[in-house]
């Protein structure tokens, strides 16, 4: 089975598939993840390596993915990562390979990554103070995350993209120096809007500030920001100039201004469930669907799900952003 190609419309809309590959990570970043809780998923539950791959060939084969992106939790703490590359990255139709990181163990696995097919990084750096990133990531080493994007830039792993959650208490440090410093190392960034998750939901909301503030904010120091008229699904594009530098940027607005509309992304979390969107607590276990009926029962199940997508009330998770992977 599986030569018949399904045209359902949900998945035919489907462009990016995120695969979250573990629910660990070796760092403990405020927004994301609590002080004390394990992971969730005991090993036994986490599908292997293989199985994944099977996965995403199917659904490559049935929907118009062109990229795939790993994901986590930390991706790069799950052993055998760089084989699952070269699997995703021999799917005919030659889909894009790239992974988000906090960037802190790419060092040792940029090279290998590459070499099997891994097209680009984006890196989570959120501030280029020691201190303000040691207390945002609970205890992360600034150090290891700039070398893991020297070394993905010394591997080709380009275009580099820094991803950046903004913080009310410290944007107006972090914001400029992230630009510069992106400037001067020719990288992108994305500026996320900081969502609610089940843990530090207090904290959250009181760091919430709105990209808005800060373009504005921008401006008015000079910056010129030229938008984009071409924008992917979930990030406005554009270009700020200033203090001779100019850096793309990409503004991801989930809380001002959701991008639900044109989403075009699915999600597997590493037990093999699909999400439809990061805020959405139902799911379905595509992975055991395959297992037990065949690839057509378990699409049609999977399309039906996505079909009765609800815009989120409000942007609030129930459990950990590194359960399903942002
Ligand atoms: N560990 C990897 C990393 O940090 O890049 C991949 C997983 S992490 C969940 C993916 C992205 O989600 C990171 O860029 C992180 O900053 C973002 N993220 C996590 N929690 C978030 C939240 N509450 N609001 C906005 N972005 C969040
Ligand atoms: Fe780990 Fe990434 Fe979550 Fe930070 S954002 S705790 S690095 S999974």
């Amino acid at each position: 089975m599986g030569q018949m190609i399904l045209q359902p419309r949900a998945l035919q809309s489907i462009r990016k598939l995120r695969l979250s590959v573990t629910d660990r990570c070796n760092l403990r970043c405020r927004y994301c993840m609590a002080a004390d809780r394990p992971p969730t998923l005991d090993r036994s539950e986490l599908l292997s390596l293989e199985e994944m791959a099977h996965i995403a060939r199917v659904l490559c084969r049935h929907l118009p993915i062109q990229s795939i992106k790993l994901t986590g939790g930390e991706p790069l703490v799950r052993h055998g990562l760089s084989d699952l590359v070269a699997e995703l990255a021999a799917i005919p139709g030659s889909p894009e390979i790239s992974m988000t990181t906090n960037g802190t163990l790419l060092r040792r696995f940029a090279a290998d990554l590459k070499r099997n097919g891994l097209t680009r990084v984006n890196v989570s750096l959120d501030s280029l103070d020691a201190m303000r990133f040691a207390d945002v990531t609970r205890g992360g080493n600034l150090a290891a995350t700039l070398d893991g994007i020297n070394a993905a830039l010394e591997n080709e792993l380009r275009p580099v993209k820094l991803n950046a959650v903004l913080r009310r208490s410290s944007w107006q440090q972090d914001v400029p120096q992230l630009l510069l410093f992106a400037g001067a190392l020719g990288l992108e960034i994305r500026f996320i809007e900081l969502m609610r998750t089940g843990t530090e939901r207090v904290w959250c909301d009181s760091e919430f500030v709105s990209a808005a503030e800060i373009q504005t904010w921008l401006t008015r120091q000079g910056a010129r920001i030229s938008l984009e008229t071409h924008s992917t699904g979930s990030a406005c594009l554009s270009s700020v100039h200033g203090e001779g530098i100019s850096v793309r940027v990409g503004w991801i607005t989930p809380r001002s201004h959701p991008f639900c509309a044109s989403c075009d992304r699915i999600r597997m979390n590493a037990r093999g469930h699909i999400f439809r969107c990061l805020m959405d607590g139902e799911r379905i276990p595509i992975a055991e669907l395959i297992r037990t009926t065949d690839e057509t029962s378990a699409l049609i199940a999977t399309d039906q799900y996505l079909s009765s997508k609800k815009s989120p009330a409000a942007m609030v998770r129930a459990d950990s952003m590194a359960s399903i992977g942002g």
